[in-house]
């Protein structure tokens, strides 16, 4: 029998990327803090343990899904004494990449391997096995985990250890940027007189389209379900990553810093766990 794969991490990416594992095939055992989420997951035919290191105990091979760095680097504190020179860390979580390296620094010491493989579309991506998943390491441990990792998505190399979280951080401050001025044009739009949908099926023939008016207003947006299952919380702290990351490299980005602080009036103003895509509406009633 083969050796179950760690999974920590078990929400709104996490629950559908399990079960995409255990339909391959795979034996998956998982944690997370929550008793709901631990619950979730051993509906769709996770086995289930109460502590991390039951995860380190069972696996070789661990998948991190977890909300952010200092999250990841507590999980890790916690694994610590249960990482050996056999255990392969993956975290998929879109982390800050220069905390990444670090991390790998000190993994290192002890033998373990760390990989990042942060991943991109979404809730309806983790469901469908479509990710687009970015991952950086060493090239023999990448190679180690991309057939798992193929369950899940499109593995793209880019990189060294770090770079995925790097490349995904950038990602999210375009997808971002891209939201709030499409939600800007739109409302101007509106006011006008223009029909919404009209609207977004020009902008999807011509060049202002993007994902935002692709995916997210035809699906969650203009529907009023504001459910595409990633919190506004969540981007945030993606788009600060980016712009921190830019700012250390000397090419601060004057557009995204901008986008940083109206994404943060919106977040003060809702609520903590409102999903991405209310900064639209929020806007929009402005
Ligand atoms: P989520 O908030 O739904 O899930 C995070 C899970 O981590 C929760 O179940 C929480 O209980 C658990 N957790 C928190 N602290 C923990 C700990 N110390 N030990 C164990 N479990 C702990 O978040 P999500 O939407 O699943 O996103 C996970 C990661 O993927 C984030 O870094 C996010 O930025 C990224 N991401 C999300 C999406 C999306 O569409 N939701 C898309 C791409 C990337």
């Amino acid at each position: 029998r083969e050796r179950p794969i760690g999974f920590i991490g078990l929400g709104n990416m996490g629950v559908p990327m399990v079960a995409n594992l255990v339909r391959a095939g795979h034996p998956v055992v998982a944690f997370d803090v929550s008793a709901d989420a631990r619950d979730r997951a051993a509906a769709v035919g996770a086995r289930v343990v109460p502590t991390v290191q039951a995860v380190a105990a069972a696996a070789e091979t661990i998948i991190l899904m977890l909300p952010n760095s200092a999250i990841v680097n507590d999980v890790v504190h916690e694994l610590a004494g249960a990482l050996g020179d056999r255990t392969l860390l993956v975290d998929m979580s879109s982390s800050e990449p220069l905390s990444t390296r670090e991390l790998a620094g000190r993994l290192a010491a002890v033998g373990t391997r760390l990989v990042d493989a942060p991943v991109s579309g979404g809730v309806a991506g983790a469901e469908a096995g479509r990710l687009t998943i970015m991952a950086g390491g060493e090239a023999p441990d990448v190679a180690a985990v991309e057939p798992l990792l193929g369950v899940l998505g499109r593995v793209v190399r880019v990189g060294p250890v770090g770079a995925g979280h790097a490349v995904k951080a950038l990602n999210n401050l375009l997808s971002a940027t891209h939201l709030w001025i499409t939600a800007e044009a739109m409302t101007a739009g509106e006011r006008f007189g223009l029909d919404p949908a009209v609207m977004i099926d020009v902008f999807n023939g011509s060049s202002g389209r993007s994902g935002s008016t692709e995916t997210k207003y035809p699906r969650y947006i203009l529907p009023g379900g504001f459910d595409s299952g990633f919190g506004l919380r969540l981007m945030l702290k993606d788009m600060q990553i980016a712009t921190r990351l830019a700012a250390q490299v000397g090419a601060p980005s004057v557009l995204g810093e901008h986008a940083v602080e109206r994404w943060n009036a919106a977040a003060r103003a809702l609520d903590p766990g409102a999903d991405h895509t209310r900064v639209a509406a929020w806007l929009a009633e402005r």
